[in-house]
C-alpha cells in the first residue's frame, strides 16, 4: 500500500535526484576539463622540451664541426658524439610522443636530414686530414646547409607544438565556459522543477486534506449531503472513506431524529387538538404558536387563521395579557385572586364563563419559551351554582317566617304553660326552643350567605373608625365573655385611620371570629382583639389561646360547610364563609394562623379611607 508518509518522501526523494543529478553532472564536468588541460600540458610540454633540447644539441654539433676545422680535432671529435647522443636521445622522444597532424612529417624529415648531416661530417672529416684548404669550402656549401635546415626543423616542430598548446588552452577555456553554462542551465531546470514538483506534492498532499476541510464545514451547518473524494489507498484516503460513512450515519441519525420529532410534534398536537379544554401557547413574543379547536370555538376564529398572530388579536382582555406577561417575566405561575381567573366572553345573549389558567413553559435549561392558557368552561357549574344558591335562597327565605311562629310559640309555652308541664315535658320544651333557635341561626346564615353569593348584598359604606368598631363588637360579646370566664382585652389603638366599611357587616365578621373565639376557648382562656396599619390597610386580629385549629382543616376553614368537630354543638359552618364573603366585598382579605393547642389568630383587612 502506497502510505501517506511514502508519497511526502517520493517529493522529497525526487528533489534529491534532481539535485544528485546536478551534482555529478558538475564534477564530470570538471573532471572532463581537468583531464583535458593536464593532457594537453604533458604531450605539447614534452614535444617542445625534446624540439629545444634538439636545437640545441645541434647548435652544438655544429661548433664543434668549426672546432674540427680550427685544428681541434679530438676535442671537437669528443664534443660532436656527446651531442649526437643527446640529440638522438631526444630525437626519440619526440618519435614517442607525436599527437599532432604534421607532427610526424616533421620528424621524418629531420630524422633523414640528420642522417645525412652524420654521413656529410664524417666525409668533412676524411676531407680535412688530405685536404684542410679544401675543408672550409666543403663545410660551407655542404654541412652547414644541413644543419640548418635540421636547426628550422627543430623551430619548426616545436612552433607546432606551441601553437596546438595554445589551441588546446583556447580549448580548454571554451569547455570550461560551456560547463558554467550547462550547469547554469541544468541547475535552473531543475530548481525549476523542483519547485514545480515540490507545488505539485503538495497540492496532491494538501488538496484531500482540504476537501475534508470543506466538507467538515457544511456538515457543521447541517448539510449532510457531501461526500469527500476518494483517491488511491493512502491513509487519507482511508481518513475520507471513514468520513464519508461518517457523514452518512450522521444523515441517517439526523432524518432519524427530524422522523423522530415530527412524529412527537403530530403526537403533541394531537393530544392538545383532544383536550376539552381550550389550549392556547403562545412564544415569548406573545404569539399564538397552538391553538386548539375547542380555543378556537370560545373565540369565535379559525385555528389556521389564529396561529402566528399576537394573543390580543384574538384575546381582546388587557386583564389576561397582564397576567401571561407576568408569567413570561417571572417563569411562575401569576398570581392570581381567587374570581379573578374567570373569563367571561359573551356572544348575543349568552354569556359563557371560562376559568383560565396560566401556566409558563420551562426547558430544563432553563429557558422560557412561552406561556400556555388553558381555559375551562364553567359555565354549567356556574349555572348549577347560581340555582343552588337560589334554591337555598328560597328555601331559607320560606322557612323563616315558620320558624318564626314556631319561635315565638315555644317562648309562649315556656312562658305561660311551663308551671303546669312536668320536668320530663319542660325539658323536651327546652331542647326544642334550643333548636328552634339553631335553626333560626343556620337559616339567617344560609340567607346571608346566598345573598351575597347572588350578589344582593347590599353594603353601605362610609368611613368609620376601627377602634369604634371593635368597641361595638366586643359591647355585643363582653357578657358571654364574663359568663364563661373568658379574658377579653381589646389593644386597638385610637389613632388608626379610618377605613372604608359597612358597619355593620364588620361588627357581624368580628362578632363571629369573637364567638368562635370563644366557643373554642375553655374558661380561663384570653382573647384579644388587635388593630394596626400595613400599608395602605388595617388590619384587625383575634387572638385567642384556646384549642387551635387541626393543620389538615386550616386551608379550608373558610369554605361553606366546614366544621371542625361534630360534637362542638357549634354554628352551622357557614360563619367563617359568610365572613369572608364580607371582607371581599370590601376589597380586604381574611386568613387564620394557628397551632393546635395552643390557639388561634383570625386576621382581616379593610381599605383605608381615601
Ligand atoms: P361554625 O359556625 O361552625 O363556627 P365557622 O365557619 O365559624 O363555623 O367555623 C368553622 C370551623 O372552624 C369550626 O367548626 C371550628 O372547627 C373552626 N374554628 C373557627 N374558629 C376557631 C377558633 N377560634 N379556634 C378553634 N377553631 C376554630
Amino acid at each position: 500500500m502506497r502510505t501517506f508518509r511514502k508519497k511526502i518522501l517520493l517529493g522529497y526523494g525526487a528533489s534529491l535526484l534532481l539535485i544528485i543529478v546536478v551534482l555529478s553532472l558538475a564534477v564530470v564536468l570538471i573532471l572532463r576539463l581537468g583531464r583535458a588541460s593536464e593532457s594537453i600540458l604533458r604531450e605539447n610540454y614534452q614535444s617542445i622540451q625534446a624540439a629545444e633540447n634538439m636545437i640545441d644539441a645541434v647548435e652544438r654539433q655544429d661548433s664543434a664541426t668549426l672546432l674540427i676545422l680550427l685544428g681541434y680535432q679530438r676535442q671537437g671529435a669528443s664534443e660532436f658524439r656527446e651531442n649526437e647522443t643527446l640529440f638522438l636521445q631526444w630525437l626519440g622522444r619526440a618519435k614517442d610522443n607525436i599527437t599532432i597532424s604534421g607532427e610526424k612529417e616533421i620528424i621524418d624529415t629531420l630524422e633523414k636530414g640528420y642522417a645525412r648531416y652524420l654521413s656529410e661530417i664524417s666525409n668533412l672529416q676524411l676531407l680535412y686530414q688530405s685536404a684542410p684548404t679544401q675543408a672550409a669550402n666543403a663545410y660551407h656549401e655542404a654541412v652547414l646547409p644541413l644543419f640548418r635546415s635540421i636547426r628550422d626543423a627543430c623551430i619548426k616542430l616545436r612552433d607546432l607544438n606551441h601553437e596546438t598548446m595554445y589551441a588546446a588552452s583556447n580549448r580548454a577555456n571554451k569547455i570550461s565556459v560551456q560547463a558554467v553554462f550547462s550547469i547554469s542551465v541544468i541547475g535552473g531546470v531543475s530548481v525549476l522543477l523542483v519547485i514545480v514538483f515540490s507545488m505539485f506534492v503538495s497540492h496532491l498532499i494538501s488538496r484531500p486534506v482540504t476537501e475534508l476541510k470543506e466538507a467538515a464545514l457544511q456538515v457543521a451547518q447541517a448539510n449532510y449531503n457531501v461526500q469527500v473524494p476518494v483517491r488511491g489507498s493512502d491513509e487519507v484516503a482511508l481518513l475520507a472513506t471513514q468520513f464519508n460513512l461518517m457523514v452518512e450515519k450522521l444523515k441517517q441519525f439526523h432524518d432519524m431524529n427530524i422522523g423522530r420529532i415530527i412524529a412527537e410534534k403530530r403526537k403533541s398536537e394531537a393530544i392538545i387538538r383532544s383536550v376539552d379544554d381550550g389550549i392556547v401557547v403562545v412564544d415569548d413574543n406573545f404569539l399564538i404558536t397552538n391553538f386548539n379547536p375547542e380555543a378556537a370555538k370560545i373565540f369565535g376564529v379559525f385555528p389556521e387563521d389564529s396561529l402566528e398572530k399576537h394573543i390580543l388579536e384574538v384575546m381582546r382582555d388587557e386583564r389576561l395579557f397582564g397576567f401571561l406577561k407576568e408569567a413570561l417575566a417571572s417563569g411562575q405561575p401569576p398570581r392570581i385572586e381567587e374570581g379573578e381567573d374567570i373569563l367571561t366572553i359573551k356572544t348575543g345573549e349568552e354569556s359563557r364563563h371560562y376559568q383560565v389558567s396560566i401556566v409558563p413553559m420551562r426547558t430544563p435549561s432553563g429557558v422560557n419559551p412561552g406561556v400556555v392558557l388553558l381555559l375551562r368552561d364553567i359555565t354549567r357549574h356556574r349555572e348549577l351554582d347560581r340555582l343552588k344558591s337560589e334554591f337555598v335562597m328560597t328555601a331559607s327565605h320560606e322557612l323563616r317566617t315558620p320558624l318564626t311562629s314556631i319561635n315565638m310559640a315555644v317562648d309562649l309555652l315556656r312562658e305561660s304553660a311551663a308551671p303546669k308541664l312536668t320536668d320530663q315535658e319542660q325539658a323536651l320544651l327546652e331542647a326544642c326552643h334550643e333548636d328552634v333557635q339553631r335553626l333560626r341561626a343556620l337559616v339567617n346564615d344560609l340567607l346571608d350567605l346566598s345573598k351575597i353569593e347572588a350578589g344582593k348584598l347590599e353594603l353601605s359604606f362610609e368611613p368609620v373608625q376601627p377602634h369604634f368598631l371593635c368597641d361595638q363588637a366586643l359591647s355585643i360579646i363582653k357578657s358571654q365573655a364574663e359568663s364563661k370566664g373568658i379574658e377579653l382585652n381589646s389593644a386597638v389603638p385610637q389613632d388608626l385611620p379610618e377605613v372604608t366599611a359597612d358597619p355593620h357587616k364588620i361588627v357581624w365578621v368580628l362578632v363571629n371570629l369573637l364567638a368562635n373565639a370563644m366557643r373554642y376557648t375553655k374558661a380561663g382562656g384570653h382573647i384579644k382583639l388587635a388593630g394596626d396599619r400595613v400599608g395602605n390597610q388595617v388590619q384587625l386580629a383575634v387572638t385567642d389561646d384556646g384549642e387551635g385549629i387541626p393543620f389538615d382543616l386550616q386551608p379550608r376553614i373558610f369554605d361553606k360547610f366546614v366544621h371542625g368537630k361534630p360534637s362542638d354543638g357549634g354554628g352551622s359552618g357557614l360563619g367563617l364563609a359568610i365572613s369572608k364573603e364580607i371582607v371581599k366585598a370590601h376589597r380586604g382579605a381574611i386568613w387564620v394562623d394557628s397551632s393546635p393547642g395552643q390557639g388561634s389568630t383570625f386576621t382581616f383587612t379593610l381599605p383605608i379611607a381615601a
